[in-house]
């Protein structure tokens, strides 16, 4: 078991983190601050009261800003991460599955999706890039559109239309190909866990051949 500090979580690959890819993995310490689970209202608020009450310190973080739930009123949707310290993991876990009547599993804690936030670094960067290329773009097909309606009637025109057509495609690719990262990293992650898994238990079992 390995803690990544990218992303506050533990991994039980040696040499990688699981979720983010991060190759900058250690032991973990008894302070560390470890991703523990994510949780609703009003599952938030119960699962923080008996980690009080039994003296685990704890660190919860709502997803969105408090200005966004001021906003938007979605006070009784938020969902908030979890942390506990590491030496506090097990302790917190019994809490909770006491008090949610859960059942042990041994993919404890549940796989969670990955946002633009957890991204690893690199793909963060692309990431960025391509948002700001597709701006970029998006911003040029703008301005074509406006000088086409600006020329209108004019030998000007289509020109100006093709242009905001030739600037919008781009713009709307770069902006697609960034959506998808998060979905692609998720397929890639199963897809390699689902081959380790096999590959771990073809070494366990004795071939024939
Ligand atoms: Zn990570």
């Amino acid at each position: 078991m390995k803690y990544c500090e990218n992303c506050k979580r533990l991994t039980s690959f040696e040499n990688k983190c699981m979720r983010c890819g991060e190759k900058n993995v250690r032991e973990p310490q008894e302070n560390d601050s470890v991703y523990f689970s994510t949780l609703q209202y009003p599952y938030a608020g119960m699962l923080e009261d008996v980690l009080t009450q039994h003296d685990v310190p704890h660190h919860k973080q709502g997803k969105l800003g408090a200005g966004m739930v001021a906003r938007t009123g979605t006070l009784g949707t938020e969902q908030f991460d979890f942390f506990v310290p590491f030496g506090k993991f097990d302790e917190a876990k019994e809490l909770y599955e006491e008090l949610f009547a859960v059942e042990e599993k041994d993919d404890y804690p549940p796989p969670q999706p990955i946002t633009h936030k957890t991204l690893p670094k690199r793909l963060k960067i692309w990431s960025k890039i391509l948002y700001t290329a597709a701006v970029l773009f998006a911003g040029l097909g703008i301005c074509s559109m406006i000088l086409a309606i600006i020329n209108d009637g004019t030998d000007l025109e289509l020109p100006f239309y093709a242009g905001f057509i030739l600037f919008m495609v781009p713009g709307v690719i770069c902006a697609a190909i960034a959506m998808s990262f998060p979905k692609m990293i998720e397929y890639y992650q199963r897809e390699r866990e689902k081959y380790l898994e096999e590959k771990y238990s073809d070494e366990e079992e004795t071939t024939d051949d």
